[in-house]
């Protein structure tokens, strides 16, 4: 629990006369315009994530491949796409955004340790750049596949470095005890065996060790045993060009933590940059989280006990990382509270009947009025994307912003359009 009120630590977004701006837009004037609930998010600050990234790299040439199940709103895979980064997605419904968004195929890397027989046919058929396989099983069917049309699948094999990237639990993927890759033991022998079969094109190994990483030191461990890998694939008389190095670079949510990209780079480069393959990271978060807000009206206040509950428009359903993860997000009220504001603690809640649909407690927040505005920050990554329609609340809308333009980018959703997809058995009385 933090003491102090978190402010804005993110360029794009802040306080201006009093008033909170994303970019050069008041957040009031699109609440006054559009209503709440409603994600929005800064262009400029998702296109300075990337330059950030490619200046830590060189002069290492990797390819950026937004891993879009982060946020994959369709103006952001645009514009991401427009500055020339691929995608990494992981269903046939990612394939279909992101080639709706107009993403070249070649661009794309499909990941995920469930792929369908259909979505390997649409991914093949689209003519994807690269399948990542998590199973021996995946990798016989996609040669399946393959031989069927006719083709040579372009594949990696994800291994499973057994290393603990010491983020949360639920978002941990990288050591022997979670579902993701191929044991680290058994690389070789599927290397071998993916090398020989007909439809596949094996071309090198991908990694991904888990999401939202401070700490820079896993990075280094798992690049470490890649490099390993790629020097007993060669010695065994095998060809590796291509090394996916997957996400993970953990962001600030609180001002303070966030990774030390710069130190990413280098370590990258020291490890592998001379290892003879082209290099691809996957990064979601890191790409598009603290471009993000989701904007709420105040509807209540309520004193139960002792504590205090401040009752929001915008719900778990909404923004479901605090029940999913005990995650915390920041909180800034739309006008900006005056230096001298006495705190006063209070519990955000949402709407949803259900008592984990709270944001948190908050210790510094000044008073908070029926009325009120306020953001949640650095919302852009895995929230808009989680959301759901429990209770029958439809989804939000999402605006995107840049400079002193912003367009409705997604509309909200209306119960007329859930309530076309269903319908009653003739047997049940209207
Ligand atoms: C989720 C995921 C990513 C992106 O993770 P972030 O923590 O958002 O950077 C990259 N690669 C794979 C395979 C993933 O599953």
């Amino acid at each position: 629990m933090t003491a102090e009120f978190v402010r804005p630590h993110v360029a794009q977004i802040g306080y201006r006369s009093g008033e909170l701006f994303i970019e050069q837009v008041p957040v009031r004037t699109i609440a006054e315009k559009f209503g709440t609930p409603f994600y929005a998010y800064s262009a400029s600050a998702v296109c300075q994530r990337i330059e950030m990234l490619r200046d830590a790299l060189h002069p290492a040439e990797v390819q950026i491949c937004y891993a879009m199940k982060a946020n994959n709103n369709l103006s952001l895979l645009r514009i991401l796409s427009g500055l020339g980064c691929g995608m990494d997605i992981v269903s046939g419904g990612e394939l279909e955004r992101t080639l709706a968004a107009g993403v070249p195929a070649q661009k794309i890397v499909f990941s995920g340790v469930g792929k369908s027989e259909q979505e390997i046919k649409a991914a093949v058929a689209a003519g994807v750049g690269q399948l990542n396989v998590e199973s021996t099983e995946e990798l016989e069917l996609i040669a399946k596949v393959a031989r069927n049309v006719g083709r040579k699948v372009p594949v990696v094999l994800r291994v499973n470095p057994d290393v603990d990237a010491a983020t949360h639990p639920k978002i941990t993927t990288g050591t022997r005890h979670n579902k993701f890759g191929i044991p680290y033991e058994a690389a070789l022998t599927v290397y071998a065996r993916a090398s020989t079969l007909p439809g596949i094109d094996c071309l090198g190994l991908a990694v991904h060790i888990g999401s939202q990483i401070t700490d820079i030191l896993p990075f280094r461990k798992t690049f470490e045993r890649v490099a390993e890998l790629v020097g007993r694939i060669r010695a065994q008389g095998n060809t590796i060009t291509r090394l996916d190095l997957g996400g993970g670079l953990g962001v600030s949510y609180d001002g303070r933590s966030g990774i030390d990209i710069v130190t990413y780079g280098a370590i990258l480069r020291e490890t592998l940059a001379d290892c003879g393959c082209e290099l691809t990271i996957e990064p979601g978060r890191f790409v598009v989280a603290e471009a993000g807000i989701l904007v709420s009206e105040v509807l209540y206040n309520k004193v139960q006990g002792s504590e205090k509950f401040t009752i929001v428009d915008a719900g778990m359903n909404d923004l479901m990382r605090p029940a999913l993860y005990d995650a915390r997000h920041p909180i800034w009220p739309i006008a900006e509270p005056a230096a001298e504001t006495l705190a006063e603690p209070c519990h955000i809640v949402g709407p949803v009947c259900e008592s984990s649909d709270t944001f948190g407690k908050y210790e510094a927040l000044p008073p908070l009025v029926s009325g009120d505005l306020l953001a949640l920050g650095v919302a852009g990554a895995y929230c808009a994307v989680m959301s759901s329609s429990y209770n029958a609340r439809p989804l939000v809308q999402e605006i995107l912003v840049e400079g002193n333009r912003y367009c409705l980018a997604r509309h909200r959703q209306t119960v007329a359009a859930m309530l076309k997809l269903e319908q009653a058995g003739e047997w049940i009385a209207a």
